[in-house]
């Protein structure tokens, strides 16, 4: 059975959230392309689950909000660790939030481990979509 809460923290463990899970599975991970993300995650994309915002609760430190502005010209509201840069959630509504999948504990990010959407699809960046093509190298551990 799934527990009905899931936990994260960032790189050094300053901030600790908790979410409590609205039903008895487990989100699913949403892919956003937006550029904004690229650049917010310091990578192709960011990768999230979507919760109500009532259900995530800061239970250690409390994160840094950078208000960012959407492609449509709304509000972003995107948290982050001042210490160590790790970027925990986006939102632009009072409804839900965006977590970084990312920052989920290992057990609970394991377990969120279905793919539901990719949005902002036309911002992809070409070399996505060679992930898991076999013609590419495989390695695991670090290059260096
Ligand atoms: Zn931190
Ligand atoms: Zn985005």
């Amino acid at each position: 059975m799934a527990p009905n809460c899931l936990t994260g923290t960032c790189l050094c463990k300053n901030i600790v959230y908790r979410i409590m899970l609205p039903t008895e599975s487990f989100p699913k991970v949403i892919i956003c392309h937006c550029t904004n993300c690229k650049r917010y995650t310091g990578s192709s994309f960011s990768a999230n689950i979507i919760v109500p915002k009532s259900s995530l609760d800061y239970i250690k430190g409390s994160p840094k909000m950078y208000l960012d502005r959407s492609d449509r010209d709304g509000q972003v509201m995107r948290e982050f660790c001042s210490d160590c840069g790790t970027p925990f959630t986006s939102s632009s509504d009072d409804q839900e939030v965006a977590v970084k999948s990312g920052t989920l504990d290992e057990e609970h990010r394991l377990n969120c481990a279905e793919l539901a959407a990719e949005i902002y699809y036309h911002r992809k960046d070409k070399w996505v979509d060679d992930i898991g093509n076999e013609d590419v190298q495989r390695i695991n551990g670090s290059m260096g």
